[in-house]
């Protein structure tokens, strides 16, 4: 069963702009997908246009079988969107956001009591039912949004960039919040330009840039692919240019410091062998960039030449 089915999907925006040149995506049910992108890469667009908030050019959407222009309603039942800004009235209690959203979705008061107990419960947020939002934390706020999005238990929670601002602990500990979401059976789709975010919860990902999908994989595959690890040197002695050395990429950043591509297929310690023979001493060595984040660049580039 297919959550998400897209195909061929365009967007031109009023002024000309073609945001999406003809996209095709499919998300299957259960799973947890990684939309990333850079800025304007069309993912809002995506977003925007599965959740009905855009209007398509042209193209097909499906969710859970249901088109999203034949069968609106039953296509829209079976989304919980979570935007990207926090957009609750900051006067209303928690309870009375959660619960009135419920209403909007025909739920009778009864249940919305019982889904609302629930998704603040599993937002971790029951004991701060009664409280007004303003005064909730940034964390709580975002979690205000999830359980929002969960209460009409919709089969598809797609979250657009959801740990925005937040700081690193806690956005770990929402992490854990979705996965459980998730396992609990909810196909979940994020956006995010926080890599780490993408490798640590998906395990399917698509990669958009300039309107277009330049890679859609298994996150396992993509990342066992990633063929150079980049590396920060810091060197014992000063050095006035780049050493040249067979097999490596060589960046000099200043006297002491070096950039180094290192393709897997040579490693590390033949880099090391090659600086010793050349009598370069190093005393650190650090990761430059995280493995998807590296890989990310690569893709991105190798699409560069793409003209459509
Ligand atoms: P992302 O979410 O990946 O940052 P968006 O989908 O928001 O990207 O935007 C994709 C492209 O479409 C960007 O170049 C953006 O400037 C453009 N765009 C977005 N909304 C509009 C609009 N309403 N009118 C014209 N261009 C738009």
């Amino acid at each position: 069963m297919k959550a998400l089915s897209i195909k061929n999907l365009k967007k031109k925006y009023a002024n000309g702009f073609e945001a999406l040149k003809g996209i095709d995506l499919d998300v299957a049910a259960g799973d947890f997908f990684a939309l990333l992108g850079p800025n304007g890469a069309g993912k809002s667009t995506t977003i925007g246009i599965i959740s009905s908030l855009v209007t398509a050019s042209s193209g097909s959407v499906s969710i859970f079988g249901y088109d999203l222009d034949a069968q609106r309603a039953q296509a829209k039942n079976c989304i919980g969107l979570v935007p990207q800004e926090i957009n609750f009235s900051q006067f209303e209690t928690v309870h009375n956001i959660v619960f009135t959203q419920a209403g909007y979705y025909g739920i009778p008061r009864k249940q919305a009591l019982i889904n609302t107990e629930r998704c603040l419960k599993q937002m971790q947020l029951w004991d701060k039912k009664d409280t007004v939002s303003r005064r909730l934390s940034g964390g709580m706020k975002r979690r205000v949004m999830i359980a929002r999005a969960l209460v009409h238990q919709p089969r598809l929670l797609i979250l657009d960039e959801p740990t925005a601002g937040v700081d690193i602990e806690i956005r770990r500990s929402m992490w854990d919040l979705m996965r459980e979401v998730n396992r609990q059976g909810t196909t979940i789709i994020l956006t995010t330009h926080y890599l780490e975010e993408a490798e640590s919860l998906c395990r399917n990902i698509a990669i958009i840039n300039n309107g277009e999908i330049v890679e859609n994989s298994n996150m396992a595959q993509l990342l066992s692919r990633l063929h150079t690890d980049h590396f920060i040197l810091d060197l014992a002695q000063p050095l006035a240019q780049a050493p040249v050395m067979n097999g490596f990429d060589i960046e000099w950043v200043n006297e002491n410091t070096l950039n180094v591509a290192v393709p897997k297929t040579e490693g590390l310690n033949k880099l090391f062998a090659e600086l010793s023979l050349q009598n370069i001493n190093v005393i650190s060595l650090k990761n430059k960039s995280n493995r998807l984040e590296q890989l990310f660049m690569d893709v991105v580039d190798a699409n560069k030449g793409i003209a459509k």
